[in-house]
């Protein structure tokens, strides 16, 4: 069993969102799919499909406009949500602090976060790569985590730009992500991998060691497109 989840970004309408929740309930497989949509299409109900959320405040309530909290995301019935993904800290200057406060107010409200670390170009070309990776996992997990997370390892210089990293690096990147999380007492989290999956390389990155499933951005917007990921694997 893999997890196929996929992420909207700011894309979509909720109506888009139930005609791929009734697609997607077609399709027969034993992997667990998630889609992570914008906050405004959560609620939308389905047996096989789970709904997450992009981002999360890291406060719990109050006056802080424009947030969103862990409390609500759960109340329309999401089960997951996405922390520290890369626009998100490119953007929003998020922290590996700030992205354990969000894992905090998911896992304090019953929300599995799929927490993200990886490289920019610029780590990557001055050979910071594992460095990086490491105390990303190291430092944006809660250091009390007695239920389920996900990671995701995301290198950031190849989402949603076409590219992707060689099988090898792949497998570097995930044996140590493995490594790390066993040596934090927190062996068997799934790790998924994430940046530029589609139909035709799914397989193979879901046959690379460690990688226990993909977060997909741009090829998970249609069905035609995210189906293909879904069944590339048993
Ligand atoms: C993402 O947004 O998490 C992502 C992996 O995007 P893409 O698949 O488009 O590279």
């Amino acid at each position: 069993m893999k997890i196929i989840a996929g992420n909207w970004k700011m894309n979509g309408t909720r109506s888009g969102l139930e005609s791929m929740v009734r697609d997607l309930e077609t399709v027969d497989t034993e992997n667990q799919v998630i889609l992570c949509v914008p906050f405004t299409m959560l609620g939308v109900r389905s047996d096989k499909v789970a709904l997450g959320g992009q981002d999360v405040s890291e406060q719990a309530k109050g006056a802080f406009t424009g947030e969103v909290a862990a409390s609500m995301i759960a109340d329309t019935g999401a089960k997951y949500v996405i922390v520290g993904h890369s626009e998100c800290r490119q953007y929003h200057n998020e922290t590996n602090n700030t992205v354990r406060n969000k894992a905090s107010q998911a896992l304090a409200n019953g929300l599995i976060p799929i927490i993200c670390v990886g490289e920019t170009m610029e780590e990557k070309q001055a050979g910071k790569t594992m460095a990086v990776i490491e105390s990303g996992v190291r430092e944006s997990i809660p250091s009390d985590v007695s239920t389920d997370i996900i990671v995701a390892y995301e290198p950031r210089w190849a989402i949603g730009a076409g590219l992707t990293p060689t099988e090898s690096e792949i497998a570097e990147a995930h044996t140590l992500i493995a490594k790390t999380l066993a040596d934090m007492g927190l062996g068997g989290t799934p790790v998924l991998y994430g940046a530029s999956v589609k139909g035709s390389n799914a397989a193979e990155i879901m046959s690379i060691p460690n990688v226990d499933g993909v977060l997909v951005g741009g090829a998970s917007l249609k069905s035609d497109d995210f189906i293909p990921i879904i069944t590339s694997v048993k």
